[in-house]
């Protein structure tokens, strides 16, 4: 692919915009597309937390261990403070069956290299004094978790692409895509057509709309489906600080519901990530929340009189089996897609991956797992 090439990007989510940044890094010629305003979608929503904790199988747990290994020379190469916090994660179990649960997944993962160990009760309570941690049978700490604001993220890269020379059109939808039939069976996507009327052509169309990349995607004669998955996130307006030394803290879940993960933005507002055993709090009314974050406070005290500022809803992009889709498509050579969950650990790794399947015409052993084929062959 030469300099010259017209790559157009739909959706500035994480997604898209770190693409974007690692493309333009390389002085690609790029356009960013969005129907709405950058970071508004799943990014806007997300707990945001970097981990590879609940990812199976092990190729899936690796590659977002990757990222989140790639995650601090991110954020060097973006210059900006996007709010990246290293620091762990602590949970607990509250019964012995719970416990043992707890412990066999961290073993578990321990023999998959990953850090996270077995903390005692006094362990726990000087690690974190601030949290409540009852009642307790046993705990894990994992140290190499994190999480970021997605909103920085999202800015600073578009700041960089735009710097760049890269043109971002914002509130302005992708209504079709020119799919033109080629040899051998096979299509390119030519063009697409904005809500606007405003056609733009492209060599290379990369799609990155999140939950509405199904559609997008159906348009140029590709079937990617998705689970249905809501959720939403609770901002509180600012706090002290609450933790010493963690940055995130996951109730138990072997206790009654709901289940709820904290963590604190720089500055003191706190985000509290939930839901039931059965989903998350995709549905939750304004008047839950204050409930919500009135029954945490059970645990972290200090949230008792904390006030709700914002409830932030999205839907996960989550295809049907989980598992990301990332990479150009066998029946539209030109079309890359890039559409997953856990889009924030896995966006230090995705940019820096697809610029190079991109532009150098690679294909990564792997994201091999990930190809969009494997739903159809
Ligand atoms: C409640 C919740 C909690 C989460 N927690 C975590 C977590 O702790 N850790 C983690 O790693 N991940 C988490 N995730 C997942 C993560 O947030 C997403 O995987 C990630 O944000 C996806 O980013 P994206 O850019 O692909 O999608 P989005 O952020 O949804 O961006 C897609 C963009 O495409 C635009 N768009 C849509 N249609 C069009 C169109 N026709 N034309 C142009 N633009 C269009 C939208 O306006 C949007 O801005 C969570 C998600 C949710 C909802």
């Amino acid at each position: 692919m030469n300099s010259s090439s017209r790559i157009v990007i739909v959706g500035a989510g994480i997604i898209g915009s770190t693409i974007a940044f690692q493309l333009t890094r390389r002085h690609s010629n790029v356009t960013v597309i969005d129907g709405a305003a950058p970071g508004s979608g799943a990014t806007l929503a997300s707990y945001a937390w970097i981990n590879s904790r609940d990812k199976e199988p092990r190729h899936y747990h690796d590659l977002n261990r990757r990222s989140l290994d790639m995650w601090s020379r991110f954020a060097r190469d973006l210059d900006a403070d996007v709010g990246l916090r290293w620091g762990g994660e602590i949970r607990w179990a509250a019964t012995e069956s719970g416990a043992r649960e707890l412990l066999d997944h961290a073993e578990r993962l321990r023999s998959w290299s990953y850090p996270i160990f077995e903390l005692g009760r006094h362990e726990a309570r000087a690690l974190e004094p601030g949290i409540v941690m009852e009642p307790f049978e046993a705990a894990v700490y994992c140290g190499i978790e994190g999480h970021v604001d997605t909103q920085k993220v999202v800015k600073a890269c578009l700041n960089h692409v735009q710097r760049a020379g890269a043109e971002l059109i914002t509130n302005d939808p992708v209504a079709s895509i020119d799919v033109q039939p080629e040899s051998g069976g096979k299509a390119a996507a030519n063009s697409v057509t904005l809500a606007s009327g405003r056609r733009l052509d492209c060599d290379v169309l990369v799609l990155a709309a999140g939950y509405e990349t199904t559609q997008l995607a159906a348009l140029a004669g590709i079937e990617l489906s998705q689970q249905k998955s809501p959720g939403a996130t609770i901002v509180t307006e600012p706090l002290s600080p609450i933790f010493r030394n963690v940055v995130c803290m996951h109730t138990p879940r072997d206790l009654p519901e709901p289940l709820m993960n904290v963590r604190q933005f720089a500055d003191g507002s706190v985000m509290i990530h939930g839901g039931t055993h059965n989903g998350s709090l995709g549905d939750t009314s304004d008047d839950d929340a204050e409930k919500l974050v009135s029954e945490i406070a059970r645990f972290i005290p200090s949230l008792a009189d904390a006030r709700v500022r914002q409830i932030r809803r999205g839907m996960r992009p989550m295809p049907e089996d989980g598992q990301p889709v990332i990479g150009f498509t066998e029946s539209v050579p030109n079309l890359y897609l890039a559409l997953m969950h856990s889009g924030v650990t896995l966006s230090a790794l995705t940019g820096e991956f697809a610029t190079i399947e991109i532009l150098d015409e690679a294909r990564i052993d792997l994201l091999e797992p990930y190809r969009v084929e494997r739903f159809t062959h």
